[in-house]
């Protein structure tokens, strides 16, 4: 049988991975820790490691993995900018699950925009101490606003129906446009400029490092919302923090965080956080903050327990990974598989 370990553990995990771990006939070792350089020995004994998010898949943790006589990790997560592929090309194989529900994120980003618009956030807090004013809680109308997607892949072309169907403008900005009707593909600065929401569905890479960035804040609309469902490093977080003092961006909604391994998904509430620039975020009436949560539906988390335990599977049996990646596939896609259709 095979021994699975598995890194940054929630109960939500298990429930999914049990299931069909049982049907692959897997052994899962679950671990609480991430992934890191400290935390990877925990792996010893196991033929395989499943990792997330904000796990660390660096040179050093790669080095220990071979060491230990294993030679794949399976990724949880379509985004894989905690992998070292330099180091891993050749020895370790890295899979991943590309899509497991784009309405997931999609939807969760509209309810951001939503909740920031309408202020549903601090209206429920109101109610709560029975203060039924509505001063200060008014909004727009979405109907004949201009929306900016940034990354028109799988998710981004979800959110533009959902945004489209609200009866909005959609302006996009992708290296590799896909046209379509109702959209207009544009430069990025035409898009920052002409935009009343921005949303970022781009992955993390050398190109798209801090995109929005001071310049690319000067050049929005005043009041521009932004809503951030991508990576963390999208955004410069002290940026961002500057316009939203002085008024230019009017909204953001942030469920992914520069600095966000420190934190996310741990429970915090006893303690100082220590991150300046995010308890300023979280401090701002006009900012909400989600930790990572916008995957989180009972869809995507069966669908990724489904598609990680079925690539080990195939990674074991010896058949060719289809949702293997290494630097050659995220450059250009100059990988072409040539090797029994894996990576190398
Ligand atoms: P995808 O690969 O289907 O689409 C990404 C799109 O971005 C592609 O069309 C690509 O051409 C485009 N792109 C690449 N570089 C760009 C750049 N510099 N500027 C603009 N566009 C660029 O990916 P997807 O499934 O739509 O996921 C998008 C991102 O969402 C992932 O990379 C991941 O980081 C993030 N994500 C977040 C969560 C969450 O829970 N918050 C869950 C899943 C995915």
């Amino acid at each position: 049988m095979k021994k699975i370990c598995f890194f940054d553990t929630k109960p939500y995990d298990k429930l999914y991975f049990d299931e069909f771990a049982q049907k692959y006939g897997f052994e899962m070792v679950y671990c609480e820790s991430k992934l890191s350089e400290k935390s990877v020995v925990l792996a010893k004994g196991c033929d395989a490691v499943v990792a997330f998010v904000n796990d660390s898949v660096n040179a050093a943790v790669v080095r220990a993995l071979l060491e230990m006589n294993i030679h794949i990790v399976a990724m949880r997560c379509a985004g894989y900018n905690n992998v070292d592929f330099k180091e891993a090309y050749g020895k370790l194989h890295i899979v991943r699950v590309p899509a497991y529900s784009p309405y997931a994120v999609a939807e969760f980003t509209i309810a951001m925009f939503l909740m920031l618009n309408r202020k549903l956030h601090r209206a429920c807090n109101r109610v709560r101490e029975y203060n039924f004013s509505l001063a200060g809680l008014v909004g727009t109308d979405f109907y004949g606003k201009t929306v900016g997607v940034v990354g028109t892949g799988k998710i981004g072309q979800v959110f533009m129906d959902i945004c489209l169907g609200f009866g909005m403008k959609v302006l996009a900005y992708d290296p590799y446009p896909k046209e379509r009707e109702g959209v207009r593909y544009v430069s990025f600065e035409e898009l920052c400029k002409n935009s009343d929401m921005i949303s970022l569905h781009c992955p993390l890479t050398k190109e798209s490092y801090h995109i929005v960035d001071e310049g690319a804040i000067r050049n929005m609309k005043k009041g521009v919302a932004i809503v951030n469902t991508s990576r963390g490093a999208l955004i410069d977080s002290a940026a961002l923090i500057e316009g939203l003092k002085d008024g230019k961006v009017g909204a953001a909604g942030l469920d992914v965080y520069e600095e966000e391994g420190d934190f996310f998904y741990e429970d915090y509430s006893g303690e100082i956080l220590q991150d300046d620039e995010l308890v300023r975020l979280i401090a701002m009436p006009n900012v909400l903050v989600t930790s990572h949560q916008a995957f989180l539906t009972e869809e995507a988390l069966r669908n990724i327990a489904e598609t990680t335990t079925e690539n080990l599977r195939q990674y074991f049996a010896g058949e060719p990974l289809p949702n293997e990646v290494c630097y050659r596939c995220s450059k250009n896609n100059i990988c072409k598989k040539e090797h029994k259709d894996r990576c190398f």
